[in-house]
């Protein structure tokens, strides 16, 4: 147990409550992702020059380890105070008066908890989701638990939803040192700072230590990394995929937990205010060896059941998919429209999944929530309210896609326009230092690479593992890696001519059969594009190494339509005519050599290009980028063996 703490640093009480609150929410044993808030009562002078008491309180939807001075909303705590004789208020006559107590008017939403912190008479007041308190607050019996835990001078506050009656009921218990809320969390306070702060962090290690002394050894909460088995991630990430794409994230480190026998009792009612919000009811249990269909749909019906079992008729009910899995052999598993999300919620379950673990090892049992109960929770206007502040998906949320060839060029432009899109993006390229530039453009979280060359089967294998790994499938594949090749067929070396059907053909054979089962085992389609170049259909003198073998990238394409259909997985092609801007296949070497070809200057060739279509405009990567997001969305859903030109319009090119 810490002894002595550090001042809580800041110029104004306002500074050290935003200060005081990052180290809250710094700490993960104490916050999770903004579950918890925080208040201090400060004078402040209002626009008539007088002094007057404001409740400085956490808006609602912020997060603590990164919460600024205008997240806080001020509300005058006069105007709060009186609500205390109230016998009643509804939840939408409490959010009514707070609204006219707002001492700024386009403060945030004041947290539900506002009424709480108001009623306490101290200056500042915290209120956390602990692990190790939950813990204790999910006993058999909390109140013995906590008094042995933690002493009779903290007193135990019934379940209640937050709103106006638990702040009713915490206030009575002002004369305790602190109050530990049944099934949800812990309330401190204090006339410094650092006495509710402090008085929060001796109160979480003497849970901790009484937790470890009962038996408790799995509080160690580390997401690790490493692989699990990809058909069968594949496999669930299509079955929880089928209304809307979704991403996995996997947690090894959960591993013990999934083995425990009790498992199904861990991820059964056992949650936190949290986990019950962003998660739902329950964990899933899904056992590898066994039909996911059938585990999935099983979770789907008890969901279904419990929601015609609580919710008023015409309630509209939340995706009865589950959100985290328990896999036993594998660890905790959870699902997002992004990868954001899904690890939020991961790393929140493996929270509750531990504090539940050691609820269960140090009291032998543990009790919970009424399914009632957990509804009424879930389906919270005012905690759904905090969802809505998130913006709406993008049209590729939740979607995977490979692309090669990104480190310049088509491909970057490509890779950086679908993520811009929403999608997960792993990217590859022969060119380590260009392929770090691109995914530096990738925002975090949504971008992975893999540098190497596409003609070596092992790191196409790699690839294709690193995008199952990092998100538990693949959608589509933009198939763009290629190098220029040239030469008269009289002069062109043998070796030369080998390498470019390697490059430029080969590869993405090698790399659409290894996608393939994949595809395949999530059961929700996919979408393959293939870069091939109008010179597949309008090849030039002296550049066959490379027209051959796009020509056979269309063919290539128009297999795998054939073959796909079945799987609903879209096979198309995308013919760009030259493009130059950042382009590494224009070496200057090519570009002499074709400008030769052609009869014209160097710095003449650009135009020259553009000049000759139909359209006479130069064509640009964002332009085929454009093309590619077509068809990798499903917007292009009934096309497939299909080739799009962006060439500007060259009529010896037109498909046929
Ligand atoms: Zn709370």
């Amino acid at each position: 147990m810490p002894t002595s703490l550090p001042p809580i640093p800041g110029e104004t009480e306002l500074d050290r409550l935003v200060a005081r609150s990052r180290l809250l929410g710094a700490d993960p044993t104490l916050v999770l992702f903004g579950g918890g808030n925080t208040s201090s009562k400060i004078l402040e002078t209002d626009h008539r020059g007088n002094e007057r008491w404001v409740l400085r309180i956490k808006g609602t939807g912020s997060d603590l380890r990164t919460i600024e001075a205008k997240h806080f909303a001020g509300l005058w705590l006069e105007d709060l105070l009186p609500l205390r004789d109230r016998e009643a208020l509804s939840d939408e006559e409490m959010l009514a008066y707070l609204s006219r107590c707002l001492v700024e008017a386009d403060a945030p939403r004041p947290s539900i908890e506002t009424l709480l912190h108001a009623f306490l008479p101290a200056l500042h007041v915290d209120h956390v989701h602990a692990d190790a308190i939950c813990a204790l607050a999910n006993a058999p019996d909390p109140v013995a638990a906590v008094r042995e835990a933690l002493g009779d001078d903290i007193a135990v506050a019934p379940y209640v939803r937050p709103g106006f009656g638990l702040a009713k009921i915490v206030a009575e218990f002002a004369g305790s040192r602190a109050v530990v809320l049944a099934h949800h969390g812990l309330v401190t306070w204090g006339d410094t700072h650092e006495e509710s702060y402090g008085l929060t962090v001796e109160l979480v290690a003497k849970a901790q230590d009484y937790l470890e002394a009962h038996g408790s050894d799995i509080f160690e909460v580390a997401l690790g990394s490493g692989p699990a088995p990809e058909h069968f991630l594949a496999q669930l990430r299509g079955r929880l995929s089928r209304e809307r794409r979704q991403v996995l994230a996997v947690d090894p480190s959960q591993r013990a937990v999934a083995g425990r026998p009790d498992v199904d009792t861990i991820a059964g009612a056992r949650s936190t205010p949290d986990h019950m919000l962003r998660i739902g009811p329950r964990t899933a249990v899904v056992r590898t060896e066994h039909d996911i269909d059938d585990q999935v749909g099983a979770y789907e019906d008890a969901y279904r059941s419990y929601h015609a079992a609580e919710a008023e008729p015409g309630t509209p009910m939340q995706s009865p998919l589950p959100k985290v899995m328990l896999v036993p052999g594998v660890g905790g598993i959870a699902a997002g429209p992004d990868a954001g999300a899904a690890r939020v919620r991961l790393e929140l379950a493996a929270h509750t999944h531990a504090a539940t673990a050691a609820t269960l090892d140090s009291f032998g049992g543990s009790s919970w929530l009424t399914p009632a109960e957990v509804w009424e929770f879930e389906y919270w206007p005012l905690e759904l309210y905090k969802l809505t502040l998130a913006p709406p998906p993008a049209e590729l949320a939740g979607t995977v896609v490979i692309v090669t060839g990104a480190a310049s060029g088509i491909g970057r432009d490509v890779a950086i326009d679908l993520a811009r899109r929403g999608a997960h993006v792993a990217i590859a390229d022969l060119n380590a230092e260009g392929l770090a530039e691109t995914l530096a453009e990738l925002p975090a979280g949504r971008g992975i690479a893999v540098d190497g060359d596409l003609t070596d089967r092992v790191v196409v294998d790699g690839l294709v593992s690193a995008a199952v790994e990092a998100w538990g499938g693949v959608d589509a594949v933009v198939f763009n890696a290629g190098i220029a090749a040239t030469g008269t067929l009289v002069e062109v070396d043998e070796a030369e001519w080998r390498h470019s059907l390697e490059v430029n053909l080969t590869s993405h054979f090698t790399l659409t059969k290894r996608v393939w089962s994949i595809l395949e085992n999530q059961g929700i389609g996919a979408s393959l594009v293939y870069i091939s170049s109008k010179n597949a259909f309008a090849p030039g003198a002296g550049f066959g190494p490379y027209s051959v073998a796009k020509a056979g990238l269309v063919q290539l394409a128009k297999i795998a339509a054939l073959e796909g259909g079945k799987h609903g997985i879209r096979a198309n092609v995308v013919n760009p005519d030259a493009i130059f801007s950042g382009s590494k296949l224009w070496s200057d070497e090519l570009r002499k050599e074709r400008a030769d070809a052609h009869g014209v200057a160097v710095d003449e060739l650009e135009q020259f290009y553009a000049k000759r279509s139909l359209l006479g405009r130069a064509v640009t990567g964002p332009d085929v980028a454009e093309a590619v997001a077509f068809l990798v969305s499903d917007r292009s859903r009934t096309t497939t063996g299909c080739v799009l030109t962006v060439d500007g319009g060259v009529p010896a090119a037109f498909p046929r």
